[in-house]
Protein backbone atom coordinates (compact mmCIF):
# COMPACT_ATOMS: atom_id res chain seq x y z
CA UNK A 1 0.00 0.00 0.00
CA UNK A 2 2.69 2.26 0.93
CA UNK A 3 6.51 2.25 -0.06
CA UNK A 4 9.54 4.43 1.36
CA UNK A 5 13.18 3.74 0.47
CA UNK A 6 16.42 5.91 1.64
CA UNK A 7 19.56 6.01 -0.02
CA UNK A 8 22.69 7.94 0.66
CA UNK A 9 24.70 9.54 3.33
CA UNK A 10 22.32 9.77 6.36
CA UNK A 11 20.43 7.48 8.35
CA UNK A 12 17.99 5.76 7.02
CA UNK A 13 15.84 4.79 9.88
CA UNK A 14 14.54 8.06 10.98
CA UNK A 15 13.39 8.73 7.40
CA UNK A 16 12.06 5.64 6.64
CA UNK A 17 10.20 5.92 9.76
CA UNK A 18 8.86 9.33 9.71
CA UNK A 19 8.23 7.97 5.67
CA UNK A 20 5.47 5.21 6.76
CA UNK A 21 3.90 8.04 9.39
CA UNK A 22 3.77 10.20 6.03
CA UNK A 23 2.11 7.76 4.42
CA UNK A 24 -0.82 6.49 6.95
CA UNK A 25 -3.44 8.16 5.36
CA UNK A 26 -2.87 6.03 2.61
CA UNK A 27 -4.74 3.34 4.93
CA UNK A 28 -2.86 -0.03 6.05
CA UNK A 29 -3.05 -2.94 8.37
CA UNK A 30 0.79 -3.94 9.35
CA UNK A 31 4.09 -2.00 8.99
CA UNK A 32 7.87 -3.10 8.40
CA UNK A 33 11.21 -1.79 7.71
CA UNK A 34 14.62 -3.15 6.42
CA UNK A 35 17.99 -1.53 6.84
CA UNK A 36 21.26 -2.78 5.10
CA UNK A 37 24.01 -2.54 7.96
CA UNK A 38 26.69 -3.59 6.03
CA UNK A 39 27.19 -6.87 7.00
CA UNK A 40 23.60 -8.21 6.63
CA UNK A 41 19.99 -7.01 6.66
CA UNK A 42 17.97 -6.47 9.97
CA UNK A 43 14.15 -6.40 9.77
CA UNK A 44 11.40 -5.65 11.86
CA UNK A 45 7.86 -5.67 10.96
CA UNK A 46 4.17 -6.41 12.62
CA UNK A 47 0.89 -6.18 12.01
CA UNK A 48 -1.00 -3.24 13.23
CA UNK A 49 0.05 0.68 13.45
CA UNK A 50 3.41 2.42 12.43
CA UNK A 51 3.25 3.47 16.36
CA UNK A 52 4.27 -0.09 16.95
CA UNK A 53 6.67 -0.30 14.56
CA UNK A 54 8.40 2.88 15.70
CA UNK A 55 8.40 1.81 19.18
CA UNK A 56 10.06 -1.05 18.75
CA UNK A 57 12.87 0.60 16.00
CA UNK A 58 13.37 3.18 18.64
CA UNK A 59 16.52 1.97 20.41
CA UNK A 60 17.94 0.27 17.47
CA UNK A 61 21.28 1.70 17.25
CA UNK A 62 22.49 1.40 13.66
CA UNK A 63 24.39 3.74 10.94
CA UNK A 64 22.59 1.93 8.22
CA UNK A 65 22.14 4.52 5.64
CA UNK A 66 19.94 2.07 3.04
CA UNK A 67 16.73 1.17 4.01
CA UNK A 68 13.10 0.16 2.72
CA UNK A 69 9.81 0.48 4.36
CA UNK A 70 6.23 -0.62 3.89
CA UNK A 71 2.62 -0.23 5.17
CA UNK A 72 0.41 -3.12 3.76
CA UNK A 73 -3.05 -3.37 2.66
CA UNK A 74 -3.45 -7.33 2.55
CA UNK A 75 -4.37 -8.62 -0.63
CA UNK A 76 -3.01 -11.86 -0.08
CA UNK A 77 -2.95 -13.59 3.72
CA UNK A 78 -4.20 -12.16 6.46
CA UNK A 79 -2.83 -9.01 8.37
CA UNK A 80 -0.32 -10.95 10.63
CA UNK A 81 3.45 -10.26 11.96
CA UNK A 82 4.37 -12.62 9.45
CA UNK A 83 2.91 -11.70 6.61
CA UNK A 84 3.98 -8.27 7.21
CA UNK A 85 6.55 -6.60 4.70
CA UNK A 86 9.63 -6.35 4.36
CA UNK A 87 9.48 -10.16 2.93
CA UNK A 88 12.79 -11.80 2.73
CA UNK A 89 14.58 -15.59 1.26
CA UNK A 90 15.09 -17.87 3.55
CA UNK A 91 18.94 -17.13 4.26
CA UNK A 92 18.23 -13.60 4.82
CA UNK A 93 20.10 -12.26 1.73
CA UNK A 94 17.29 -10.13 0.08
CA UNK A 95 14.37 -7.46 1.69
CA UNK A 96 11.68 -7.09 -0.25
CA UNK A 97 8.31 -4.70 -0.16
CA UNK A 98 5.88 -4.28 -2.43
CA UNK A 99 2.38 -3.00 -3.37
CA UNK A 100 0.11 -4.57 -5.65
CA UNK A 101 -0.66 -8.43 -6.93
CA UNK A 102 2.08 -10.41 -8.19
CA UNK A 103 -0.74 -12.54 -10.31
CA UNK A 104 1.28 -15.53 -11.16
CA UNK A 105 2.79 -15.68 -7.48
CA UNK A 106 1.13 -19.48 -7.25
CA UNK A 107 3.00 -20.97 -10.39
CA UNK A 108 6.34 -19.11 -9.53
CA UNK A 109 6.34 -20.49 -5.67
CA UNK A 110 5.37 -23.97 -7.17
CA UNK A 111 8.62 -23.78 -9.49
CA UNK A 112 10.64 -22.34 -6.77
CA UNK A 113 9.25 -24.92 -3.95
CA UNK A 114 11.14 -27.79 -6.52
CA UNK A 115 13.86 -25.93 -6.03
CA UNK A 116 14.52 -26.51 -2.26
CA UNK A 117 13.09 -22.56 -1.10
CA UNK A 118 10.69 -22.70 1.69
CA UNK A 119 7.97 -20.12 1.92
CA UNK A 120 7.18 -18.76 5.76
CA UNK A 121 3.96 -16.30 4.92
CA UNK A 122 0.84 -15.88 2.75
CA UNK A 123 1.71 -13.76 1.00
CA UNK A 124 2.07 -13.25 -3.67
CA UNK A 125 4.90 -10.74 -2.28
CA UNK A 126 7.26 -13.48 -0.57
CA UNK A 127 8.05 -14.83 -4.21
CA UNK A 128 9.95 -11.94 -5.34
CA UNK A 129 12.87 -12.38 -2.80
CA UNK A 130 13.11 -16.42 -3.26
CA UNK A 131 13.18 -15.58 -6.97
CA UNK A 132 16.25 -12.95 -6.63
CA UNK A 133 17.97 -15.04 -4.25
CA UNK A 134 17.54 -18.20 -6.97
CA UNK A 135 19.08 -15.73 -9.09
CA UNK A 136 22.07 -15.02 -7.27
CA UNK A 137 22.82 -18.66 -6.21
CA UNK A 138 23.48 -18.76 -9.96
CA UNK A 139 26.02 -16.30 -9.95
CA UNK A 140 23.94 -13.29 -11.39
CA UNK A 141 24.84 -9.86 -9.58
CA UNK A 142 22.68 -8.58 -7.42
CA UNK A 143 21.41 -5.66 -9.90
CA UNK A 144 20.87 -7.89 -12.44
CA UNK A 145 19.17 -10.81 -10.13
CA UNK A 146 16.89 -7.58 -9.37
CA UNK A 147 15.72 -7.48 -12.63
CA UNK A 148 15.70 -10.44 -13.89
CA UNK A 149 13.05 -11.56 -11.34
CA UNK A 150 11.09 -8.43 -12.20
CA UNK A 151 10.71 -9.92 -15.51
CA UNK A 152 9.09 -12.75 -14.22
CA UNK A 153 6.42 -11.17 -12.54
CA UNK A 154 2.97 -10.82 -14.19
CA UNK A 155 0.40 -7.70 -12.51
CA UNK A 156 0.48 -4.42 -10.58
CA UNK A 157 3.44 -3.97 -8.37
CA UNK A 158 5.77 -1.18 -6.88
CA UNK A 159 9.01 -2.81 -5.29
CA UNK A 160 11.77 -1.73 -3.65
CA UNK A 161 14.30 -4.26 -2.84
CA UNK A 162 17.64 -4.08 -1.01
CA UNK A 163 20.55 -7.04 -1.19
CA UNK A 164 22.98 -7.38 1.88
CA UNK A 165 26.15 -5.81 1.78
CA UNK A 166 25.22 -3.32 -1.56
CA UNK A 167 24.91 0.00 -0.64
CA UNK A 168 21.78 -0.11 -2.88
CA UNK A 169 18.07 0.00 -3.72
CA UNK A 170 16.38 -1.79 -6.47
CA UNK A 171 12.65 -0.34 -7.82
CA UNK A 172 10.72 -1.06 -9.84
CA UNK A 173 7.47 -0.26 -10.72
CA UNK A 174 4.25 -1.39 -13.43
CA UNK A 175 1.01 0.26 -12.54
CA UNK A 176 1.71 1.40 -8.81
CA UNK A 177 3.03 4.61 -8.80
CA UNK A 178 6.46 5.35 -7.61
CA UNK A 179 8.53 8.24 -7.13
CA UNK A 180 11.93 9.67 -6.35
CA UNK A 181 13.07 12.15 -4.08
CA UNK A 182 16.17 14.05 -4.65
CA UNK A 183 18.21 15.38 -1.76
CA UNK A 184 22.20 16.55 -2.07
CA UNK A 185 23.45 13.87 -0.41
CA UNK A 186 20.99 10.90 -0.71
CA UNK A 187 17.98 9.43 -2.73
CA UNK A 188 14.30 8.58 -1.53
CA UNK A 189 11.72 6.69 -3.04
CA UNK A 190 7.77 6.43 -2.45
CA UNK A 191 4.61 5.50 -3.15
CA UNK A 192 3.97 9.25 -2.74
CA UNK A 193 5.97 12.53 -2.39
CA UNK A 194 4.49 13.81 1.30
CA UNK A 195 6.44 10.55 2.31
CA UNK A 196 9.66 12.61 1.63
CA UNK A 197 8.35 16.20 1.04
CA UNK A 198 10.25 17.65 4.72
CA UNK A 199 13.30 16.94 2.90
CA UNK A 200 13.59 17.25 -0.35
CA UNK A 201 11.16 18.55 -3.10
CA UNK A 202 12.94 17.59 -6.22
CA UNK A 203 11.39 14.88 -7.40
CA UNK A 204 11.53 12.32 -10.40
CA UNK A 205 8.36 9.94 -11.44
CA UNK A 206 9.28 6.33 -12.68
CA UNK A 207 6.88 5.13 -15.29
CA UNK A 208 5.25 1.66 -15.73
CA UNK A 209 8.00 -0.40 -17.00
CA UNK A 210 11.07 0.91 -15.43
CA UNK A 211 13.65 -0.44 -13.23
CA UNK A 212 15.58 1.95 -11.07
CA UNK A 213 19.15 0.94 -9.69
CA UNK A 214 19.55 3.88 -7.13
CA UNK A 215 23.12 4.40 -5.02
CA UNK A 216 24.21 6.94 -2.65
CA UNK A 217 25.71 8.86 -5.49
CA UNK A 218 24.27 7.51 -8.50
CA UNK A 219 20.68 6.67 -10.48
CA UNK A 220 20.20 4.78 -13.31
CA UNK A 221 17.22 4.12 -14.99
CA UNK A 222 15.91 1.32 -17.56
CA UNK A 223 12.90 1.37 -18.92
CA UNK A 224 10.62 -1.63 -19.84
CA UNK A 225 12.64 -2.23 -22.99
CA UNK A 226 16.29 -2.65 -21.11
CA UNK A 227 17.01 1.16 -22.52
CA UNK A 228 18.74 3.58 -20.40
CA UNK A 229 16.86 6.53 -19.41
CA UNK A 230 16.69 9.99 -18.10
CA UNK A 231 13.04 10.90 -16.37
CA UNK A 232 12.36 14.51 -15.92
CA UNK A 233 13.14 15.91 -12.16
CA UNK A 234 10.42 18.53 -11.79
CA UNK A 235 9.98 20.36 -8.51
CA UNK A 236 6.62 20.33 -6.64
CA UNK A 237 4.87 22.73 -4.65
CA UNK A 238 2.95 21.11 -2.55
CA UNK A 239 1.60 23.02 0.76
N1 LIG B 1 -0.19 -8.25 -2.28
C1 LIG B 1 0.69 -7.87 -1.21
C2 LIG B 1 0.22 -8.43 0.11
O1 LIG B 1 -0.89 -8.83 0.28
C3 LIG B 1 0.90 -6.35 -1.12
C4 LIG B 1 -0.32 -5.59 -0.68
C5 LIG B 1 -0.10 -4.06 -0.61
O2 LIG B 1 -0.13 -3.43 -1.69
O3 LIG B 1 0.11 -3.53 0.49
O4 LIG B 1 0.99 -8.53 1.01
Amino acid sequence: CGIIAHVGDRRALDPVVSGLEKLEYRGYDSAGLAVQNGHGLDVWKCSGEVSELKETVDDVETSANVGIGHTRWSTHGPPTDRNAHPHTDSEGRVAVVHNGIVENYDELRESLRDRGHVFTSDTDTEVIPHLVAAYLDEGYDPRAAVEASVDELEGSYAIAAVVEDEEAVYAARQGSPLVMGIDDDRYFLASDVPAFLDHTAEVCYLEDGDFAAVRPDDVTIENGDGERVERDVERVDWQ
